[in-house]
């Protein structure tokens, strides 16, 4: 098998097996840019050696025959005394996580080729014992889990024992010093010496590389971002180039477009005189890459002219990581880059005007969790607030929240439901629990690609970074700016947009993309880039998509707002809502009633009601068909707990106050309990249970319908009854619901569709009988999920999920997005079974799932005609289903 690639062997298409990484460097090297000579160890490898531990059969063979070739290309042998190659071995998966696996640089430093490299640089000592401490300590941490700490500690002493705070006042004596005492600190902690063999230290390195695909940070980065944990990594093995050989050399990362707002342009950082991964860890400030032409004119024009090119051969934003090395140009990485949703939008709608893509493509670019996150609202900037600090807009969004200092507090004030900023000088890989625990993230160093912003962005977090007039003192929990000191649990508000950080709450408005879907911002006139841009792009997803999209709505209000959001109709319409409030005391005396008399007297009083609130829905729909759902839940959800009557029945019998009225209520709620309500009297149950219930809602419906049809509106009601398991439920519901509607809707024309859901998996498994007595399906994948795992759906996500999450039985909850193996199945064989009894059978789905862009694909793929979901998903359902059918 062949484990090792050539860059010129690879390509951009080879993702899976070379890693993102490896795939793109193949593709810059045959597209003729001047990538250092190297090669790629695939993820074959990694996962066979993650697999059984050892290297699998072949590959050292492999790698000493590339590295042969490289060698023989670069003219000099790995780690050769008077004239070494150096490498750095870089992990690389299919998907980029960014700093969350391992990176060795230098390899093939020892005590005799840190000489060589001096001698090479033109005899700058300084250099190469910076270089050989570096790859000490890199490798010393990385590969064999010496305490990083030690270093860095090692290196503070050095800095004090000349006086200074920087280490570039370090000089070669200073640093050969440091590397004695680095040697010290891996043999105390290895108990071997460091390895002086380069070929070791290469195998070494890239065992490490596998082996950080399974590191802690990785796993949980995995789990956030939902990339299958067995894709494994695949490990680069580049020449070294170096970027701080002095001041005609550097670093720098560069975006094709702003990855922040998406308008065109030279976006990125530069930092002369240091080595890559000095920026991405935001250790000092960098200058925009502007700057550069004022630098090193010959190769920022350079540089803009490889720019153009990848954009137009990638067809979409590019990031770039290069170095420049004594005034050489080198890529060293480029990737179709991660950016805002914004950002994804406008890019998206700039190619489409540019000709590189067309708006299919478009509508494949951006996606509904983007969406989402323009729907988010931002600060209200017309008032009294004065920012006292701006930083860099690294990923926007508003966020508001207790200030915390490490990763660990986050986590903890978090879970007490509170919202944190999380305040760092700067992130590293370490703080990603925090990070994803956190609303927002601010530090005061590090420029847009800094860890924190390029992680933030990737999660969709709002960032403000590089704040540097915040001083951060994180022992001592607080930091300083503008004379006030903030302290751990005082709250702060961060704009990621604009890159301010304002002391207190600052209050919240609409986003404006949420005010063009409210329609009080005209897309055709104005300049708003971004609002352009989603019109164009939600146009062209309803001019595609199959389904049609419904809302979840029990009033008018919801009913109004999801209209103008784009919902076609309501999919499911909660009565047991309108249960509430001051009614409730008509259930109590629905419930107690003891002689037909009075319940039928409950029931007339609910009766109006109820009519009155389907008319404002109706009107409110206009016409648009409105699928009303029977009472579903226990009725004794609308009585007081059983605890706390008993108290007061108890407490006012004490007082002797006359509690006939409350013993009743007791004796009826004590009847009544159930130790599983949700498996108990509800839905048809009920129905079928409690007499005139059903009738009286089935009333109130084509009353409303015909009410309006009268006054000159249209209603399409459709009735459906929930909880169904068997057909014969649906039937009996049925007839005496059609005797009602033939006597209430007479001549006026309403027409009433009468449908059940299947949320029962036995209905599922019976579809082709119930569909003899449904007009429509509505798939309850909240109850069918509950049904189908047997999962309490009240109780387990803080019970036992995030067991399963960390053991992969699923990726993500089951209740969030639909489980197409199992619940899924469910679905396909009820939607096939029910259509083949009844051909037009209508099919829709109205669990959580609705809104979820992954089961929105699903439910497409399976035929349904409609999702529906909450009237702010009816959007993200829009766009889904767009993209789903292109
Ligand atoms: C469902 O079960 O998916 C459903 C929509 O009904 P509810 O959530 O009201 O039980
Ligand atoms: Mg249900």
């Amino acid at each position: 098998q062949k484990y090792v690639y050539d860059f010129a062997e690879g390509n951009m298409d080879l993702k899976d097996l070379l890693g993102g990484k490896g795939a793109n460097l193949a593709e810059m090297t045959n597209l003729g840019l001047p990538v250092p000579p190297g090669f790629t160890i695939t993820t074959e490898a990694c996962k066979a050696y993650l697999a059984t531990g050892e290297e699998p059969a072949g590959l050292a063979e492999q790698i000493a025959a590339h590295l042969e070739s490289l060698e023989r290309e670069m003219g000099r042998p790995l780690g050769d005394p008077d004239d070494p190659l150096l490498v750095s071995v870089r992990s690389g998966a299919k998907f980029s996580m960014p700093g969350m696996m391992e990176t060795v640089l230098n390899v093939g430093l020892n005590d005799r080729s840190v000489v060589g490299l001096s001698t090479q640089a033109g005899g700058n000592d300084r250099f190469a014992w910076d270089s050989y401490r570096r790859l000490i300590q890199m490798f010393g941490k990385t590969v064999c889990d010496v305490p990083g700490e030690e270093f860095e500690h090692a290196l503070d002493e050095a800095k004090r024992a000349k006086g200074t705070t920087s280490d570039l006042d370090l000089d070669a004596d200073d640093l050969r010093g440091l590397v004695d005492a680095y040697k010290k600190i891996f043999s105390k902690h290895t108990g071997r010496e460091f390895p002086q063999e380069p070929r070791e230290q290469l195998d070494l390195a890239i065992r490490a590389v596998f082996e950080s695909w399974n590191a802690e940070r990785a796993v949980v980065y995995r789990r956030q971002e939902r990339i299958p944990a067995d894709l494994g990594t695949a490990v680069n093995v580049v020449a070294m180039v170096f970027g701080n050989l002095g001041p005609d050399s550097g670093t720098g990362v560069a975006f094709t477009r702003d990855p922040a707002s998406g308008a065109q342009g030279i976006y990125g950082d530069y930092l002369a005189n240091a080595q890559g991964e000095d920026v991405v860890a935001g250790i000092r400030n960098t200058v925009p890459l502007q700057e550069l032409e004022r630098i090193d004119k010959t190769s920022y024009d350079e540089l803009l002219g490889y720019m153009a090119r990848l954009e137009e051969h990638y067809r979409d934003l590019c990031d770039i990581e290069f170095t420049i090395e004594r005034g050489k140009l080198w890529m060293l990485q480029t990737r179709v880059g991660k950016r805002t949703a914004a950002a994804a939008f406008v890019i998206a709608g700039q190619l489409v005007d540019e000709g590189l893509i067309d708006l299919d493509e478009a509508l494949h670019r951006v996606n509904g969790a983007q969406l989402a996150q323009l729907m988010f609202p931002r600060f209200r900037l017309d008032h009294e607030f004065e920012p006292v600090a701006k930083g860099i807009g690294a990923s926007p969004g508003a966020a508001s929240g207790k200030v915390v200092f490490s990763s660990d507090r986050a986590v903890e004030l978090a879970a007490e439901g509170e919202s944190v900023i999380l305040v760092r000088r700067e992130t590293n890989p370490d703080d990603l629990n925090g990070m994803i625990a956190a609303k927002g993230i601010l530090t005061s160093r590090g420029g847009k690609t800094s860890h924190a912003a390029v992680v933030a962005r990737g999660m969709g977090k709002t960032c403000v970074s590089g704040a540097d007039d915040l001083d951060v003192n994180v022992p001592q929990r607080r930091f300083t700016v503008a004379g006030r000191t903030v302290n751990e649990g005082d709250v702060v508000s961060i704009d990621g947009t604009t890159g301010k950080v304002y002391l207190g709450e600052v209050p919240v408005m609409p986003s404006e993309v949420v005010q063009y879907f409210e329609g009080t911002l005209d897309a055709e006139n104005t300049d708003d880039p971004l609002v352009r841009a989603v019109h164009r792009i939600m146009t062209h997803a309803d001019q595609r998509r199959r389904l049609a999209v419904r809302t979840n709505a029990d009033t008018a209000a919801d009913a109004a707002r999801a209209r103008r959001f784009g919902a076609g109709g309501i999919g499911l319409c909660r009565t047991e809502h309108m249960f509430l409030g001051d009614r409730r005391e008509l259930v109590e005396r629905l419930i107690l009633a003891r002689t037909d008399q009075d319940r039928d007297a409950a029931l007339a009083a609910l009766l109006p009601l109820q009519r009155s609130d389907f008319v404002e829905i109706f009107r409110a729909m206009d016409g648009l068909p409105v699928t009303v759902r029977l009472i579903d839940p226990p009725l004794h959800e609308f009585l007081p707990p059983l605890e706390q009557l008993a108290v007061n029945v108890a407490v006012a019998q004490e007082r002797g106050e006359d509690v006939a009225k409350e013993e009743a209520l007791l004796a009826a709620v004590r009847r009544m309990h159930e130790q599983n309500p949700m498996l108990g009297l509800r839905g048809v149950r009920l129905g079928l249970v409690v007499p005139g219930l059903f009738a009286m809602q089935v009333r109130a419906i084509a009353e409303a319908a015909v009410t309006v049809v009268r006054e000159g509106g249209s209603a399409c009601p459709e009735i459906m009854v929930p909880l169904v398991g068997a057909v014969q439920e649906l039937e009996t519901v049925r007839t005496e619901a059609e005797k009602i509607i033939a006597e209430v809707v007479g001549d006026s024309g309403v027409e009433v569709l009468i449908g059940t859901m299947i949320e029962v998996p036995r209905a599922a498994l019976t579809a082709g009988q119930i569909a003899e007595a449904a007009e429509f399906f509505s798939f309850g994948t909240n109850d069918l999920t509950q049904m189908g795992w047997g999962f309490s759906r009240d109780d387990v996500e803080g019970a036992f999920f995030w067991r399963y999450l960390e053991l992969g039985i699923f990726g993500i909850s089951p209740f969030e997005s639909i489980d197409r193996e199992g619940v899924g199945r469910l679905v396909r064989i009820a939607a096939e079974e029910g259509r083949a009894a009844r051909p037009g059978l209508k099919l829709g789905v109205c669990g959580e799932h609705g809104g979820d862009p992954e089961s929105v694909h699903f439910f497409h793929s399976v035929g349904l005609d409609y999702v529906s979901c909450s009237p702010f998903r009816v959007p993200v359902a829009r766009l889904e289903a767009g993209r789903a059918a292109v």
